[in-house]
């Protein structure tokens, strides 16, 4: 039975249009219509303008018959509201910047661009990407197209719901400590997180500076290979992108294979309480599915896992409280109509535009930040950060990558967690990875027996070996399929 056009991830979509089965036009039509028919019940998108993803569509579609260039141009890509895409909005979820257009492209969309991509339709996240369930978004509720009473995960929840409830071809999320792979993981998609100075970050709404990343959400690990060669490489723009030139991603799938690939599992994380039963069996099996095909299974330590949650919860708010200084009323979004001076128009139109979690971040950042504290809490951190990363490197000593949890739980209700530290908590397998810097994947694994959700695993490799990452990637979801 064929797919419909809705259905069709990446790589099908590129093989549709150059056989001319169907245009970029009928096929962003497709995903308007769906749009239309599902988004009211799952929320993936804040908005849409039909009208330039289908002029987009309509020049990819003239231009692809004038010269048979060998990129297929015209897919569209639903792109995190965190992104800037000239002409756009980019509300970053949050009230404080309702109405704001996106004067300039930022360099991920340049690249998407330059691919033939189309960034098609603004999907929510958390407010400011701050969040595990999309519950913190100030604009709209994100439901999981798997299970509609439950989260998609956070932040990149609207990218992981588009994905996963084929409202889109593929999406564009970001992680800052999880908001691509445990959304994915939620929603039954592939998510990278490249590392840190893999991709651009000019032009995203910055969070924790020293964290973010932007990376693909998409149907395929191939699809995510497609577009993570799109995206990676040198911008001028952001001085962590290196620039040596970026591995053909989707040439490192071919022969992808588990035969003779190292695989570590950190005793720290099999360890942990909390661990959802059916995610552990579900980890498991994945482990014992990668040793039957060949894979050696090594047990490794990452001596300093225990420390991660609490130095994240310093470094990223203390990155967050400067980075979200430059919304004060003056230059961008909101301002309060109830300002009577300079100082009351900062305050005010801070404390109307902001929502409850992102003020709760910029208050712990700016306290571990004050004088005095700052030896004891944000100078430790980054001490301990480095603690963290040095497990990593001694890790891939040794193995070529590790197999963990993704997330520790499937899809929780809404409301599950109405404790912020609970929810953060979330976030202890996908964490750590973050603050060293390095890659990580989470992969579709199965379906928990009695709720039928989905989870996947995570796969973390060294630092810039998103080739070896994806095809180790490839050779599990060859062995589920
Ligand atoms: N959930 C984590 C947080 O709330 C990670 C968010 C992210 O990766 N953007 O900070």
């Amino acid at each position: 039975m064929s797919k419909e056009l809705y259905e069709l991830g990446i790589k099908e979509a590129q093989e549709g249009l150059a056989k001319g089965e169907f245009s970029s036009v009928e096929l962003t039509q497709a995903i308007i219509d769906r749009y239309h028919a599902k988004n009211g019940e799952i929320g993936a998108y804040l908005t849409f303008d039909e009208e330039s993803a289908l002029a987009q569509a309509k020049a990819a579609d003239e231009s692809r018959t004038t010269n048979h260039e060998s990129l297929v141009s015209g897919i569209p890509i639903a792109i995190k509201d965190l992104i800037n895409v000239k002409g756009q909005p980019c509300t970053c979820a949050s009230k404080i910047l309702k109405g704001y257009i996106s004067p300039y492209d930022a360099t991920v969309i340049r690249n998407l661009k330059s691919n033939g991509f189309i960034p098609a339709g603004r999907v929510n996240m958390d407010e400011f990407a701050m969040g595990s369930s999309t519950e913190n978004s100030g604009l709209g509720v994100t439901r999981n197209p798997y299970d509609l009473g439950r989260v998609p995960g956070g932040s990149s929840g609207g990218s992981a719901a588009a994905v996963g409830g084929n409202l889109c071809i593929a999406a564009l999320g970001t992680d800052t400590g999880g908001s691509i792979r445990q959304p994915a993981s939620f929603c039954n998609c592939v998510g990278v997180k490249p590392s840190y100075g893999r991709v651009s970050r000019f032009g995203v709404t910055a969070f924790a500076s020293s964290l973010d990343q932007v990376g693909p959400m998409t149907k395929s690990v191939e699809d995510a290979a497609i577009l993570l060669r799109a995206l990676a490489g040198h911008d001028e723009m952001d001085g962590t992108t290196p620039p040596d030139p970026v591995p053909d991603y989707v040439k490192a799938l071919e022969g992808a294979s588990m035969k003779g690939v190292k695989i570590g599992l950190p005793k720290e994380y099999l360890a942990v309480s909390g661990l959802d039963p059916e995610v552990k069996r579900i980890t498991d099996e994945a482990i014992r599915t990668c040793e039957a095909a060949g894979a050696e299974l090594v047990e490794v330590s990452l001596p300093h896992t225990e420390y991660a949650m609490a130095v994240y919860y310093i470094i990223a708010p203390a990155e967050a409280s400067a980075n979200l200084a430059r919304f004060d009323g003056v230059r961008y979004g909101h301002r309060s109509e109830k300002a009577t001076d300079v100082f009351t128009l900062y305050t005010k139109s801070r404390a109307e535009g902001f929502g409850p979690e992102v003020k709760r971040r910029i208050i712990m950042g700016t306290y571990v930040l004050s004088s005095g504290y700052y030896d004891a809490y944000y100078g430790k951190a980054q001490k301990v950060r480095t603690l963290i990363k040095r497990d990593f490197d001694e890790a891939f000593g040794k193995v070529d990558t590790l197999l963990t949890p993704c997330a520790p739980t499937p899809a929780f209700r809404f409301g599950a967690n109405p404790d912020p530290l609970t929810m953060y908590l979330n976030d202890l397998y996908t964490i750590p990875s973050a603050l060293a810097g390095v890659c990580a994947s989470s992969v579709p694994a199965g379906f928990t027996n009695d709720t039928k959700l989905p989870v996947g695993v995570q796969f973390i490799c060294g630092g810039f070996e998103e080739a070896k990452l994806l095809k180790v990637s490839k050779a599990f979801e060859s062995l589920k399929v």
